[in-house]
């Protein structure tokens, strides 16, 4: 039972400043009541659609060990609870109080794409090496971050914090929170360009996460964007004792040496702080070797073992939406093969997505390599120029036939030659039959859009046909 305390109610109590009757131990800790696990300490948060306090006697139902409130009865019949003045400062109290008490080395990864990549590629490879704690899919904001830290076990040795961002100054206090040893920038691109003026908002956003550095932290940064100078000037000034750039700019500490693509994988050869190496990637597309340049680094300077982190990424796959492959059987017989990207998209992304799929071997002569591809949202005022200038891309990577849905997407679609024209929808669920009639065995298909183009309905539908 004790290995498995996360919390006791002492523990819990003293972090937040709280009140509470009855001794209890959670495993766990959950702000939603849907996945709240048994053992778990549930955090009744307020968000913008619900308020937790709604299901507290739903979770205990469920077997939380206890439920945070700042409302309601003052005792519950049957369940624990912890009184605190507020309950997000309290899952925020939780969070410093478990950073407080570990020992490990905390390595926070930001940037504009990236982000999740990076962070379970580290988790792969450290988790290798020794104990080791990272957020959940894309837990990366006001929620997710305190929510990771207040998971983190007392043995962790090595914790992994994904921070995202939509505005300025909203970094700065999810790192003074991880307070990390080392602090990724993976890339700086202009994303959620909509709440920014400039591409250098959002390098100073982004840097942003130097703000909670611990003293003598390292900076990792993407050596190949234009901003680099000016993000590794914020690193000095927030007092970064080194910082290291990665890419394949001839000064990057962390340099890429060559790059041997293929079809299903990358072979690599690297010099990460002076120690040159090969390597082989188990995902395919040069966006997951510049990455993993940036995890190496990190591995390193964490104190990790370099070799064995390099012999780690062959078994790295693309997490789910995000490039994952499936090979799966079709009516004619045969089998074709999808790439699901469909959790994210942006220039850069579905530019990175177009090179994969077009080193994609069909497993017929007859295949053809299809992109299927929703809206790009949150780019701003540029938005229609962004999908328009992805035609250009498509034709040069040499894709047979593009699949194209969303108000967005009709333009690019409109500017492409006629026979790389598949079909256009207004939307993702109008899109499938004209798909469903068109691809055959042998077929590679991309799916790829911002998550609010849905295009995950086309990969369900395709994974598992009505
Ligand atoms: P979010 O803002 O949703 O948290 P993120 O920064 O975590 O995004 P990922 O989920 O890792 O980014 O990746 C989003 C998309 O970008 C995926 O399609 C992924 O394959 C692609 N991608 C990952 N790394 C890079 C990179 N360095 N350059 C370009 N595209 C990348
Ligand atoms: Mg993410």
């Amino acid at each position: 039972m004790e290995a498995f305390a996360l919390w006791t109610s002492a523990e819990a109590a003293s972090a937040t400043h709280g009140q509470g009757d009855g001794f209890w131990t959670a495993s766990g800790v959950s702000i939603d009541s849907r996945t709240v696990g048994f053992g778990d300490l549930f955090i009744a948060i307020r968000g913008p659609n619900f308020d937790g306090h709604v299901f507290v006697a739903d979770a205990l139902a469920k077997g939380a060990a206890a439920a945070m409130v700042d409302s309601g009865p003052q005792t519950l019949p049957g369940g624990n609870l912890l009184r605190v003045k507020d309950t997000f400062q309290g899952l925020n109290d939780l969070a410093a109080a478990a950073r407080q008490r570990s020992a490990a080395r905390v390595i926070g990864v930001t940037g504009s794409v990236g982000k999740t990549s990076t962070k379970e590629m580290l988790r792969h490879v450290l988790s290798q090496q020794g104990a080791t704690h990272a957020s959940v899919g894309n837990l990366n904001n006001h929620w997710g971050v305190p929510l990771t830290l207040a998971r983190m076990p007392v043995d962790t040795r090595y914790a992994v914090i994904e921070m995202g961002m939509n505005h300025a100054g909203e970094i700065a206090p999810l790192s003074k929170l991880a307070r990390p040893h080392i602090a990724i920038i993976t890339t700086i691109e202009p994303v959620h360009l909509e709440n920014f003026d400039s591409i250098e908002g959002i390098a100073d956003a982004k840097a942003e996460i130097f703000a909670g550095l611990e003293p003598g932290g390292v900076a990792i940064i993407n050596r190949d964007t234009p901003h680099f100078e000016r993000i590794a000037a914020a690193a000095r000034a927030a007092g970064a004792a080194e910082v290291i750039g990665f890419g394949e700019h001839p000064e990057a500490q962390a340099k890429l040496v060559k790059y041997a693509p293929h079809s299903a994988c990358s072979c690599v050869a690297a010099e990460i702080l002076g120690h040159p190496m090969t390597f082989k990637i188990g995902a395919p597309g040069r966006h997951w070797v510049l990455n993993a340049l940036g995890v190496l680094a990190a591995v390193h300077l964490a104190g990790g073992d370099l070799a064995e982190a390099g012999m780690a990424l062959a078994d790295v796959t693309a997490p789910k939406g995000r490039g994952e492959r499936h090979t799966l059987d079709w009516r004619d017989g045969g089998q074709l093969d999808l790439i699901d990207d469909s959790y994210n998209a942006s220039p850069p992304s579905m530019r990175a997505a177009f090179a994969v799929l077009a080193m994609a071997k069909p497993s017929n002569t007859r295949g053809r390599r299809i992109a299927v591809i929703g809206d790009m949202l949150e780019l701003g005022p540029e938005e229609q120029a962004a999908h328009v200038g992805l035609a250009a891309d498509l034709v040069r990577e040499k894709i047979d036939l593009v699949f194209a849905c969303g108000p967005l997407m009709k333009g690019l679609y409109e500017v492409l030659p006629p026979q790389m024209r598949g079909h256009y929808a207004p939307n993702s669920l109008e899109l499938i039959q004209p798909l469903r009639r068109a691809v055959r065995s042998g077929d590679v298909l991309l799916v790829k859009g911002s998550l609010g183009s849905r295009m995950g309905k086309i990969v369900e539908d395709m994974l598992n046909p009505a």
